[in-house]
């Protein structure tokens, strides 16, 4: 422990706590610390609260985990009040469960809308972080808590003539908040990831015609959503318990764990009917729920992707559309599987085409279109269903300079790095919520939150009641963690595809490497191990 000038001059600043961020996190959070009866200040981007939910508007927009484990536990009240309407909600209905959520603690209060915030430095000399938001404003805090969102630095496609184009055109992320007139249009989509599948199942047969580009196809699986009716209704919610701590155990917060069977232990016979099982059961469970070495053995991993490939076959009737959607530079699961309703159905409808962008590369925008390598096209509309700058990217669109003058930005060009994906070494009091390499970004986000949410209040308490003001990582502490998690990338095939869980995106410069950006030891493993930390006063944290 080191003794700084923030200990004997450290003036009020105009907040105790600065949380960045309305969505599912920054919610939770501020309810945490305005328990802690500290003076806390909420900064959000957007006019509206939701973060992701308030986004993301676009036609099919949905939970992929079952909704009863995407509320929040920590209260037995809200659980018992909320109904959700089906296994995997809508967009809209998750929006108002947020909302309702903030009324029902008295959260509204505390939020500034329209507050984008532009950097963040903190200040050696008083021991205060100081920000400036895009409006102009300057506000201090003591702690900055990031809650920024995984998914929330929007891409679109490095492209000529992006601006040229004379018809509509969005990402998904920025869908419009008025209704889109599809009837009759001809439309583009370019991506074919969660948010492209959900589009393209959900406007097939809505517009005039839809031509879908596609770069790299992936494996998607069904969703088998269905309505909750009244019984199953009471059901869920005399099992909460039951069902959270199942949450708990499994690696990814999901209700669906592994399969502990060896693989290679079950007959060919058993795991087709298991396989069978698994792909008309609803969720993640085809996915998490398979047998463990699925997603570590390179032959279990194939013999699942040809399951999957047949099933691609069997349900879109032109075969070399068919072979065109099923994925050959990566098995089953090394991505995020998207899941889908009809998804494959919508290749058979006549007003539904299939361009191969990898066989034939997007040139450039053009004022009517989109011009490939062979061919012209001319849209109404495009929609851009390209992903995020993933993780590191809502961190990156902040200037936050730490101490010495160092940014966050150059400490993690080459990738994050992290102690426990909560905290940076040389950035005191700055908590990165569901940042990088924590387990919050790599399994069921809310329970993920909880626990770091919790964490932090415990930490912000812990120091209050010892009188320190400020905490930061050691740089052998973060060197271990950064180590550990990089192991962990070598214990399943995610670390053989490219994908925003390893860090790449084509749209963004220098994002054409490894980086090492979730952790892949389990949540319960990561809470284990933050809980113990902190049982040991903080350990690898020097407190000040
Ligand atoms: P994504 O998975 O990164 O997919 C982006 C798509 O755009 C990919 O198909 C990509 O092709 C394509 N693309 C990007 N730039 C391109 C370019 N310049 N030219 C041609 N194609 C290009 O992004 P996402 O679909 O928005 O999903 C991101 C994450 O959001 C998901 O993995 C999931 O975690 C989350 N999400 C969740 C839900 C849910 O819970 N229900 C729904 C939607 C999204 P390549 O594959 O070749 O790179």
């Amino acid at each position: 422990m080191s003794s700084t000038s923030a200990e004997t001059s450290s003036p009020k600043p105009d907040s105790e706590v600065i949380i960045i961020g309305a969505g599912v996190c920054g919610i939770y959070m501020l309810h945490r610390i305005l328990k802690l009866g500290l003076d806390v200040t909420l900064l959000e981007a957007g006019d509206g609260p939701g973060g992701t939910w308030h986004w993301n508007r676009y036609p099919g927009a949905r939970f992929d985990s079952e909704s009863y484990t995407y509320g929040y536990s920590f209260s037995k009240e809200l659980l018992q009040e909320w109904s959700w309407s089906e296994h995997f909600a809508a967009q809209p209905e998750t929006l108002s469960y947020l909302k309702h959520v903030i009324n029902k603690f008295d959260l509204q209060g505390h939020m500034q809308f329209d507050s984008q915030v532009k950097a963040a430095t903190f200040d050696e000399e008083v021991g205060l972080w100081r920000l400036e938001t895009a409006d102009g404003r300057n506000l201090t805090c003591r702690y900055l808590l990031t809650a920024i969102g995984m998914l929330s630095a929007a891409t679109e496609p490095r492209l000529e003539g992006l601006d040229s184009f004379k018809g509509e055109s969005f990402h998904t992320y920025n869908w419009p908040r008025t209704p889109v007139d599809l009837k009759g249009k001809k439309v583009a989509i370019i991506g074919t990831g969660a948010t492209g599948v959900q589009v393209i199942q959900s406007i097939a047969d809505k517009v005039g015609e839809l031509t879908v580009f596609q770069r790299r196809p992936n494996w998607c699986a069904p969703l088998n959503n269905s309505p909750i009716d009244d019984n199953e209704q009471v059901k869920i919610k005399a099992s909460y318990d039951e069902i959270f701590a199942r949450c708990q155990k499994t690696p990814g917060g999901f209700i669906h764990g592994p399969d502990r069977r060896d693989f290679a232990s079950v007959s060919a016979e058993d795991r087709l009917a298991f396989w069978e099982d698994l792909y008309a059961s609803p969720g993640f469970g085809v996915w998490l729920g398979n047998f463990r070495d699925v997603l570590t053995d390179v032959e279990a991993n194939a013999e699942f992707s040809e399951f999957i490939a047949n099933k691609i076959r069997g349900r879109v009737n032109d075969p070399a559309v068919a072979e065109m959607l099923i994925p050959t530079d990566h098995g089953f699961g090394s991505r995020r599987v998207p899941m889908e309703t009809h998804y494959y159905e919508a290749y058979n409808r006549p007003n539904v085409h299939l361009v191969n962008v990898s066989d034939t590369p997007i040139d450039k925008i053009t004022p009517k279109g989109i011009k490939t390598s062979d061919a012209e096209y001319e849209f109404d509309l495009i929609i851009y269903a390209t992903g995020f700058d993933a993780i590191t990217g809502a961190f990156d669109r902040i200037d936050i300079t730490g101490k010495d003058g160092q940014k966050l930005r150059s400490k993690w060009d080459k990738g994050p790095i992290t102690l426990y994906g909560m905290q940076v070494s040389g950035f005191p009091n700055l908590i990165t919520l569901a940042g990088p390499q924590g387990a919050s970004v790599s399994t069921n986000f809310p329970p993920g939150i909880e626990s770091a949410v919790d964490w932090t209040a415990d930490l912000i308490q812990y120091m209050g009641k010892h009188d320190y003001k400020q905490v930061e990582a050691t740089p052998e502490a973060e060197e271990a963690w950064v180590d550990h998690v990089k192991e962990m990338y070598g214990h399943t095939l995610v670390s053989t595809a490219k994908s925003w869980f390893t860090g790449y995106n084509s749209n963004v410069e220098g994002h054409d490497i490894l980086r090492h950006m979730v952790y892949f030891g389990g949540a319960p493993k990561y809470r284990e191990r933050i809980a113990q930390i902190a049982e040991n006063d903080y350990e690898g944290f020097d407190l000040s």
